[in-house]
């Protein structure tokens, strides 16, 4: 099933029902999310395609990045993207302390805080590796994981990356903005998509919760 990703970021069989409907509401949705950030020459280019292509897309960055280039962060932000949280220092949190998972949580949170006015709504764990403590450390937000794996990092072929992406049904894409050979593939997929008729999300518009209203806790 091509969504259940997101809900083992939930881990609650009973979110079902709910997050059934709002797929079917995104059926044609996609949300590129670009891990790893921010890079001081590659993010500034991609945010130079979605700009001309008027595409939103969701940043998940590194805390240590974000501190090292926190204008291109601010960048982003301004331009209507979304800035998700990829922890501080990109460890498998599922090797880290609960005291560890929470500061690499909390300490990114107040960076991004400090540079968009904001706390970030989103949670993406380095490697997808998560487990329910640390679900539970980062509640109410959910870990948001992906749809489709573009196997980016791996590839490192601009072409492999565009047959990946626009091979799929769309959903939570996962790609890297620290790869030239990444930058260089986004126009082809927007593209693509585009043709297909497929709207352009945020990671959080696409799961379609308000996250600061923690009220579908309830359902839990
Ligand atoms: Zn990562």
């Amino acid at each position: 099933m091509r969504r259940r990703s997101f809900l083992a970021g939930l881990g609650a069989v009973a979110l079902f029902g709910r997050v059934a409907q709002a797929a079917s509401d995104e059926e044609r949705t996609i949300a590129l999310t670009f891990d790893d950030g921010p890079h001081p020459e590659l993010t500034p280019q991609l945010l130079e395609i979605l700009e001309r292509q008027q595409v939103p897309a969701t940043f998940f960055v590194v805390g240590t990045c974000a501190q090292r280039w926190p204008e291109v962060v601010r960048r982003a932000f301004s331009a209507g993207h979304e800035i998700g949280n990829h922890s501080w220092s990109h460890p498998f949190l599922t090797e880290c302390s609960a005291a560890r998972v929470t500061q690499e949580i909390e300490r990114t949170d107040a960076l991004l805080h400090d540079l968009t006015g904001e706390r970030p709504n989103t949670v993406r764990p380095p490697y997808g590796a998560v487990n329910g403590e640390i679900r539970q450390i980062a509640l109410p937000r959910p870990m948001m994981l992906w749809d489709v794996d573009t196997n980016d990092w791996r590839s490192r072929n601009t072409a492999a990356v565009e047959r990946a992406a626009i091979g799929s049904a769309g959903g939570i894409v996962l790609m890297h903005d620290i790869h030239r050979t990444t930058v260089e593939a986004v126009p082809a997929i927007i593209g693509s998509f585009k043709a297909r008729g497929y709207r352009f999300v945020t990671i959080s518009s696409y799961v379609n919760w308000t996250l600061t209203n923690p009220s579908w806790l309830d359902q839990v």
